[in-house]
């Protein structure tokens, strides 16, 4: 009876395709983007979820299993995992996503200028002297608190919110005189519309207790550099004159720690620094940090000079996973811009994709934290647009924007098929173009290799239940292990 039953209720259903079914160290899975559904099952229960018309799975099993199986089929099909293969082609990812179109965040690269020397340092930060004039960021302002894009976004979005973040191509308190400037002048604006501001900071943690005080007293987010222990943290990012930056930059963590604040910082990995990854994570734990964020060092800038290399793929891969571990230990959290799968589906990796609204000290306009020079051939994608001083007024590149939008999963060739797509979404576009020599659609393989390793594997930790991180709650984790042949 149950067996006539389940027969007729999955005649006709198709996995549907946003979802993937994966093998991982001898285990099967499912992952689903869009509900956030993280599966495990057995050989025969993968068969039956990739082909479940085929109902000859069923003559075999007994009534009781046959039920269970009946549930989940209804589970699957009631979160559209399991769809009729008509509504296959109409699937819409798209319809799934937020839209980003409004920006409520305005970004200034406040100066070049920079106290420390980082031997990988992206921007050759300290080697130019430029810091953003006066004219530049108020007109920037000017144009982010306007009718044409806050007015809008407030009438489209009931915006609320809006947050100014102070970031580097060098040492952004290194002209802390400007700095409480622009943070006053962008308070005074969100209040007199009426708006919450939030303002953060991107900096490399050797300010001091002057910009400390100030820094608490205007409640501001900062993140901060630091690249480990104080071997690793002196070697890699010493002070110009080639002075220790360890201390200071340990000394303003705890400072932020002792107020009670979610204190996290960045450190920056390199071939040589792979192995010290869990000491990382456990200096973190002594520090009272809560988030631990890891980067592999990126290809451009100082890094071409002193001869720095990137980690082994698999290698930071596996001590990642380590220090994932360790974190959920130690309650902090471990990141990399790559580690997706806990996320909301999206189609773009980050608002660089058009979105960012980022003024470099010489008042162009770009998405990319990363391209800040007009000399970068870079600059031709993602330069929006320039603060024109001469007519006081923004200026948009609309045609780059559009063509910054377009890069979505469903547009990157390579990327069909990935179990990873609609979180990972081509990964980082300029990570891609440097790659390619240019192409913002050839993803880097050395992170696709990092992606599908560290992904798949939390994927399956996760479904197993030997892991619960904060970021997944409201996912749903099932266990498919029933036994149909
Ligand atoms: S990485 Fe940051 S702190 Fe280091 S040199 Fe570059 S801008 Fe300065
Ligand atoms: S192929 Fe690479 S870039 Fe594309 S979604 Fe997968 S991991 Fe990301």
């Amino acid at each position: 009876m149950n067996h006539d039953r389940i027969k007729n209720c999955v005649a006709n259903l198709t996995l549907n395709p946003r979802a993937s079914v994966f093998r991982h160290n001898g285990g099967f899975y499912l992952f689903d983007p869009a509900t956030r559904t993280y599966a495990s099952m057995n050989e025969p229960m993968l068969a039956f979820i990739t082909n479940p018309d085929d109902t000859n799975l069923f003559d075999e099993i007994s009534n009781n299993e046959c039920k269970k199986i009946e549930d989940v089929v209804n589970h699957l099909y009631r979160i559209g995992i399991l769809i009729s293969p008509e509504s296959a082609d109409k699937i819409d990812m798209c319809s799934e996503f937020e839209s980003h179109s409004l920006t409520t965040q305005l970004v200034l690269f406040v100066t070049t200028k920079c106290n420390l020397q980082c031997t990988y340092c992206y921007a050759h930060g300290g080697d130019s002297e430029k810091t953003i004039s006066r004219d530049i960021w108020r007109l920037a302002m000017d144009y982010f608190f306007s009718p044409l894009n806050l007015g809008t976004a407030q009438k489209m979005a009931k915006v609320k919110n809006v947050n100014l973040t102070l970031h580097g191509g060098g040492e952004p308190t290194v002209e802390f005189a400007i700095l409480k400037e622009i943070v006053a002048d962008f308070q005074e604006r969100a209040n007199s519309e009426g708006l919450q501001s939030s303002i953060s900071i991107g900096t490399n943690g050797t300010y001091n207790d002057s910009i400390y005080q100030w820094i608490i007293e205007n409640n501001i987010n900062v993140n901060i550099s630091l690249d480990g222990t104080r071997d690793v943290q002196n070697r890699l990012r010493p002070y110009r004159s080639g002075q220790p930056s360890y201390d200071i930059v340990v000394h303003n963590l705890k400072g932020l720690v002792k107020t009670g604040r979610h204190v996290a910082f960045r450190a920056t990995i390199t071939d040589e620094t792979v192995e010290t990854m869990n000491e990382t994570v456990e200096l973190a734990k002594e520090l009272g940090i809560a988030t631990v964020h890891f980067e592999p060092v990126t290809l451009s800038g100082r890094r071409a000079t002193t001869g720095l290399a990137r980690p082994d793929a698999e290698q930071f891969a596996e001590k990642f996973l380590q220090c994932f571990l360790l974190g959920l230990k130690h309650d902090i959290t471990v990141k990399w811009s790559g580690l997706r799968c806990f996320e909301h589906s999206n189609q773009q990796f980050c608002g660089a994709c058009g979105q960012n609204f980022c003024v470099t000290p010489d008042g162009n306009i770009t998405t990319c934290y990363e391209v800040l020079e007009s000399n970068d051939p870079a600059a031709g994608i993602f330069f929006i647009g320039n603060v024109d001083l001469i007519h006081g007024r923004v200026v948009w590149d609309q045609s780059r924007i559009e063509k910054l939008k377009q890069r979505i999963t469903e547009n990157i060739y390579a990327c069909k098929g990935c179990f990873l797509r609609y979180q990972c979404a081509g990964d980082c576009p300029i990570k891609s173009f440097r790659y390619s020599k240019r192409d913002l659609y050839s993803p880097d393989p050395y992170r696709c290799q990092i992606s599908d390793r560290i992904n798949k594997q939390l994927i399956a930790w996760l479904a197993d239940g030997l892991i619960f991180p904060r970021d997944v709650e409201q996912a749903s984790i099932i266990s498919l292990n029933h036994h149909i042949i």
